[in-house]
């Protein structure tokens, strides 16, 4: 295993001073795929103290210490130290309710979540393996450590944790590890909601919609909205999918950025409150954009997402029936309104819901070409989309003798004629239309 020059005098301070030092979990596992790990934890039999003596000539980082880690700052950053340990349970869902030193890296390993996390190495020593994670991962297989039903019960989050490693190395899980994680996944729900948020952030941008899927029953037991879509029939042609597996394939199919993961996440939940059938027996959704986009504020409220994301997530979701075209001044109403990012974004999730429908019906379409041809052209006129980008200012409206809010009226009357490309955004003709229009207000 190739490590880091700072890492590997960290291990040798510690055995030199006469304790066991080993890298430990997520960098053995990686190292051991072949992947660049992007950090090295370790773990020692010596005790808190005794690491700060080891180290008494470096800058230590101590607030970890309760929970028994000692951080390094070295060259190649901080080198978290931890002392062998066993621990209770999450009571407040983010740190252990007790921890216990040991003397013993078995012990330690003991309490690690999955196989494949359990694993220790050292120069010296070599790898130790004691509940099989090397070779659980040649077969692609996640399975946790002990009994999984206590496991889960110690700590719900390793539900999510366990489908973010099964998706990320691409594992199967281990029967018993599958029927306890669907079995408790319901756990999950007295975790803080962060805590699950920042998983669920985490599994998005690497998700297959296979992977969806597979997992949905636990996904559906940390955003319940999900729930009543798995296996809902549309009961229309222009779906082949069930409700779930058609916003499964919509999210694999947009970009793995995490406001559009979301978005198209949540983007059909309104479908199952606004479901209606007519007399043929034909589904109908009528009004499910604006009720999706409500349900997925109250979802990303409750997850304590940041506004910012929950607030572009809404509006996406809120528009993605308003399909855009390549026309340009719609185009430009639509930038005005959203910006680039967000029509961009808008377009994304429009053409990943068309073609997730299963039906092959729009394949042969060139819409989403020709949108995006016109929007190029637009950028490369560096075109008005905002009263900002006007050619007049607040000030030369003022000079014309308007005042007050009729200054920000005028100026969203400019901004509508040049969006309309009624007018030029050039300062001469924008003041000539103002002055008129100032005459007229007397
Ligand atoms: P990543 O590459 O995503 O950082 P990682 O395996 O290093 O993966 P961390 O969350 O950094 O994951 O945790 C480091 C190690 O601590 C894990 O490999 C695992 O052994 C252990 N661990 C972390 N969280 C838990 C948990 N909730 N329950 C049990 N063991 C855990
Ligand atoms: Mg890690």
């Amino acid at each position: 295993m190739l490590i880091p020059r700072e890492i590997g005098g960290c291990l040798d301070a510690l055995e030199q001073a006469g304790y066991e030092a080993y890298l430990v979990g997520g960098c053995v596992r990686d190292a051991l795929l072949g992947l660049t790990p992007h950090d090295f934890d370790i773990c020692t039999s010596a005790l808190p103290e005794q690491t700060q003596a080891v180290f008494s000539g470096c800058r230590l980082v101590e607030n970890g210490k309760k929970h028994g880690t000692i951080g390094v700052v070295t060259g190649a950053g901080v080198v978290e130290i931890t002392t062998y340990r066993t621990e209770g349970g999450y009571g407040d869902c983010r740190h252990p309710d007790w921890v216990e030193f040991v003397g013993d890296l078995r012990e330690d390993l003991e309490r690690r979540d999955f196989t494949i996390n359990a694993m220790a190495w050292s120069p010296a020593r070599g790898l130790q393996d004691p509940f099989g994670g090397r070779e659980d991962l040649k077969n692609g297989v996640l399975r946790a450590v002990g009994d999984p039903s206590r496991r889960f019960r110690e700590d719900s989050l390793r539900i999510l944790r366990g489908v973010r490693f099964a998706v990320r190395f691409r594992l199967t899980v281990e029967e018993e590890t599958w029927q306890a994680m669907v079995r408790q996944a319901g756990l999950m729900d007295a975790l803080a909601r962060e805590r699950v948020y920042e998983e669920l952030c985490r599994i998005l941008p690497l998700v297959t919609a296979e992977d969806l899927c597979r997992f949905a029953p636990i996904l559906a037991a940390a955003v319940p909205e999900l729930g009543p879509m798995i296996g809902f029939d549309q009961h229309s042609p222009h779906h082949a999918y069930d409700l779930f597996t058609h916003t499964a394939h919509v999210v694999a199919a947009v970009p793995e950025e995490l406001t559009l993961r979301w978005a198209a996440l949540l983007h059909d939940t309104g479908k199952i409150p606004c479901f209606t059938r007519d007399e043929n027996g034909r589904g109908h959704f009528y009004g499910h954009a604006p009720r999706g986009a409500q349900i997925a504020g109250e979802v990303l409220t409750r997850l304590r997402a940041p506004t910012a994301l929950r607030e572009r997530a809404v509006t996406l979701i809120a528009q993605h029936m308003t399909r855009l075209e390549p026309d340009r001044k719609l185009l430009r109403r639509a930038l005005s309104r959203l910006g680039w990012e967000g029509v961009e974004q808008l377009l994304s999730l429009q053409e990943a819901d068309m073609i997730s429908k299963g039906t092959g019906e729009h394949d042969a379409s060139d819409h989403f070409t020709r949108v995006r041809e016109a929007l190029s052209q637009l950028r490369q006129e560096e075109a008005c989309f905002a009263v900002r980008d006007l050619a007049v200012n607040g000030r030369d409206l003022m000079a014309l003798g308007l005042q007050g809010a009729d200054i920000g009226l005028c100026q969203r009357l400019l901004l509508s004629q040049v969006l309309d490309e009624n007018l030029p955004n050039e300062k001469d003709a924008l003041l000539g239309y103002a002055r008129t229009w100032a005459a007229t207000r007397g």
